[in-house]
């Protein structure tokens, strides 16, 4: 491998939002599109960590082809040679470099992780899955195995990066360099700093950001939305009564959060579309231009998916992961060697 891995989950579900597609899809395919020059970018479906919490097991295979094939109907070229998109348990590597990694691990190291001291909180002891306790050892692994340098990983996430660094350096210093280690935290964000995307926020509260798992889903708009029912939610968005369109999130978050829903969806600098709305009187048009655009969205997008058959997604998946068991095999091997599983001897 001569080119530098950038890795990145991308989690399986059906459900997405607007926030979601705007915030973290379309800036990871716009990343992959313009970074597969230079680096190899693996997208992996993290299938294996998907029940560390309980979750509905008879559709957990068909929300993976599905968020494989939105990815596809979203414009992720499928037939770049550095452009990888895997189901983790496709790539068997995954399983068997935790193991070996967890006897390296501390119970106290697991322990302290916050994100499972967050999510563990309240639960009997007998409800917390070892998954959950041992989720960041699975993600070290995932990491790894590819010697990847940039995760994208969010605030909820720098614990387990550090963890991946920490057993990486640990084990390398007891057998010798076997991993590389990914890139520290700074060097991370520095790696990402221009694909930081923008938060959407709810159309009821603009002061919390759009979220699939909103007790009311009025102020959120899903990607399986019909054309009627984001028009509506648009049009019911929450505003003010200053009454004189201004972008300024402080004092007119919801006005605010229409001009950058626009500008996301439209292209169009936010500059370049506040200039055209600043100092209209008339929400309501600026409403209907928002739902115009985000309807023709949608509509293109699930147009585009209804294209996308299960067997392309497929297809492409299965390519991905025979090139990406022959990464993960090769460092594998170099552990199981160190450790004392396989012989030396080539
Ligand atoms: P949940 O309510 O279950 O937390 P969510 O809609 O907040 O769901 P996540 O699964 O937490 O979504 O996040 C998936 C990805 O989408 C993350 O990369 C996150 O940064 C991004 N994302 C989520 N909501 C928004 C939003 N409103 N605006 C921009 N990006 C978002
Ligand atoms: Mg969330």
């Amino acid at each position: 491998m001569d080119k530098k891995v950038i890795l990145t989950g991308i989690r399986a579900n059906n459900n997405l939002t607007l926030g979601n597609y705007l915030g973290a899809m379309l800036p990871i395919i716009e990343m992959a599109k313009s970074r597969s020059d230079n680096y190899q970018v693996n997208m992996f479906i993290p299938d294996l960590h998907s029940f560390t919490t309980p979750i509905d097991h008879s559709k957990l295979y068909e929300q993976i082809i599905d968020a494989a094939r939105l990815f596809i109907a979203a414009g992720l070229p499928t037939k770049s040679a550095n452009i990888l998109m895997y189901r983790q348990s496709y790539i068997p590597a995954h399983s068997e470099l935790t193991w070996i990694l967890d006897c390296f691990t501390g119970m106290g190291e697991l322990s302290r992780m916050t994100q499972y001291k967050d999510k563990s909180a309240g639960s009997a002891d007998d409800r917390i899955s070892v998954g959950l306790f041992n989720y960041p050892v699975l993600m070290a692994a995932d990491i790894l195995l590819y010697n990847a340098s940039y995760i994208p990983v969010g605030d909820d996430q720098t614990q387990h990066l550090e963890f991946t660094r920490d057993i990486a350096e640990r084990f390398n210093a007891q057998f010798g360099n076997i991993f590389t280690l990914p890139a520290p935290l700074k060097s991370q964000r520095e790696f990402f700093s221009q694909e930081k995307g923008i938060r959407i926020k709810d159309l009821v509260d603009p002061s919390k950001k759009m979220s699939k798992s909103d007790d009311s889903n009025k102020g959120v708009i899903f990607l399986s939305d019909t054309p009627a029912e984001v028009k509506k939610k648009i049009m019911s968005a929450t505003t003010d009564s200053i009454g004189v369109i201004n972008y300024d999130h402080e004092n007119q978050p919801g006005i605010s959060n229409l001009l950058d829903i626009y500008s996301m969806v439209s292209g169009k600098d936010i500059k370049n579309i506040s200039a055209e709305f600043t100092g209209k009187t008339n929400y309501g048009e600026l409403k209907k231009a928002v739902a115009d655009e985000v309807v023709r969205l949608i509509e293109d997008l699930q147009s585009k998916l209804d294209k996308i058959s299960k067997a392309q997604a497929v297809e492409f998946l299965e390519f991905s992961e025979k090139a990406a068991n022959d990464q993960a095999n090769s460092i594998l091997l170099y552990a199981q060697i160190a450790v004392g599983l396989r012989s030396k001897a080539k």
